[in-house]
């Protein structure tokens, strides 16, 4: 098959300005300089005619390049705010929802290229960015629906669900439980977002690093297969030292090479940590692991400049008074507990993360699930994972004065886990031994 393009979304406005340095055509006709679309009446207003939709396209794919003046980035972050950007590519403009949404139509390989350049420290070792440019990859192509040949991707278990409830999260409440799930909701009219919803891409506004484009290059179109399918290629920050198996964090469906091992080769035996004594003796201790590490240069590799004071997620711990957790609760929740009794592991998955998780309030009981709703009721923002114990301390009538969770790991845990993979990287492992110790009995293909 030949390099695929991909459509990104960028951003979604009533007026969008941009500038063409370089010549751009559309319609036949040719642009340069500054422009400007408005919103009028669920049509582009361009140069006094509407249009449905816009397609300017460069002449000299390789080095023209056009700029989006005032995007938005890390919506709804700390760090929300605008900035001009450059690309590559076609620029697109459809109508959607009462706005004009902004395309770029872009090689994959060039998608990589920005993607990785952004996501990625500059200090990360080849052979890491080499994994991480096939996952980027397999994640890439699955999105947009690759068929070639034998290369079908596995879209039917999504599909299923989607036609039955909603796009992103499933939920059942049945037997006092509350069972959610939360996946990625596809995009309607573009392949992908330009935001962290999907992978951060920012074109060429930065430039990329030389170290990225050697990592594209030497991996130009391989991607992660099993069974004749593109890998849905997981990954997360800190396993927390054994592998989660994908049904215990989304749809309850089996995928072969996500599934449980020690995130180690030295010590490979593995507890059956669904087994709480286990997990409990897990979470407590610190077991080798490639992902049990504390070192910066380590850390600084996979984590982005925003969160690198935190070098303590392996094994990590989180304090909460009654009223502070009892209000963290229902803020998060909307649910009314009461004051909280206690807080009952009633299902693990494989690495020890809590799917379900029983909340015993003087006012409510209730089992929730899986990890995502359960790190996001238990904190502000996200707990760093479900894998945790609970001890209660300063009980007074039965009521715990203070919660003290005993955690490992970082994120969900399923696929591969990035500071593990940064430390493989450093111990000289080459990217596909890395790739095949996570995504386990996987192979690496070239689709072109
Ligand atoms: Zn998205
Ligand atoms: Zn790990």
């Amino acid at each position: 098959m030949r390099e695929p393009k991909v459509h990104v979304g960028i951003l979604s406005e009533t007026k969008i300005e941009f500038i063409f340095p370089d010549t751009y055509r559309v319609n036949e006709e040719e642009v340069s300089g500054k422009q400007l679309v408005l919103f009028d009446n669920g049509k582009i207003l361009w140069k006094n005619n509407r249009y449905d939709e816009l397609l300017f396209e460069s002449l000299r794919e390789e080095t023209d390049s056009f700029e989006l003046l005032d995007v938005t980035i890390g919506i709804n972050f700390h760090w929300e705010r605008k900035e001009n950007q450059r690309f590559h590519g076609a620029l697109k403009f459809i109508v959607e929802d009462e706005k004009i949404t902004g395309i770029n139509v872009i090689h994959v390989e060039d998608y990589l290229t920005s993607v990785i350049s952004s996501e990625m420290s500059a200090t990360a070792s080849l052979e890491l960015l080499k994994a991480h440019a096939v996952i980027s990859r397999s994640w890439l192509l699955y999105q947009l629906k690759v068929e070639s040949g034998k290369w079908k991707v596995a879209m039917q278990h999504n599909n299923a669900a989607n036609s039955q409830l909603n796009k992103d999260s499933q939920l059942s409440t049945f037997n006092f439980q509350l069972i959610k799930w939360y996946d990625r909701e596809d995009h309607m009219h573009f392949d992908v977002c330009a935001d962290d919803h999907c992978q951060r891409y920012q074109g060429i506004t930065r430039a990329s690093t030389e170290m990225v484009e050697q990592a594209i290059q030497a991996t130009r179109g391989q991607v992660l297969t099993s069974e004749n399918k593109i890998c849905d290629a997981r990954f997360s920050k800190c396993c927390g030292g054994a592998f989660e198996e994908f049904q215990y964090c989304w749809e309850d469906v089996k995928h072969p090479y996500l599934v449980k091992q020690r995130d180690s080769k030295k010590a490979t035996f593995l507890p059956d940590l669904r087994i709480h004594s286990e997990a409990e003796k897990w979470i407590r201790t610190s077991p080798d692991a490639f992902c049990n590490t504390k070192e910066k240069r380590m850390l600084s590799q996979v984590l982005n400049n925003y969160d690198q004071e935190t070098t303590d997620f392996y094994r990590w711990k989180v304090e909460y008074t009654q009223e502070e957790l009892a209000k963290l609760i229902f803020q998060r929740s909307g649910i009314d507990y009461g004051q909280v009794i206690d807080l009952i592991p009633i299902e693990r998955g494989t690495s020890a993360r809590i799917s379900k998780l029983k909340i015993i309030g003087t006012k409510k009981t209730l089992i929730i699930g899986k990890e995502l709703e359960i790190r996001r009721t238990l904190s502000p923002s996200h707990l760093y994972s479900s894998a945790f114990v609970v001890d209660k301390t300063e009980v007074k009538n039965g009521i715990p004065g203070k919660f003290i969770l005993t955690g490992a790991g970082w994120g969900h845990g399923v696929g591969l886990c990035q500071i593990g993979a940064a430390v493989m990287g450093e111990q000289g492992y080459a990217y596909d031994e890395i790739l095949l110790h996570y995504y386990i009995g996987a192979a690496i293909e070239k689709l072109y």
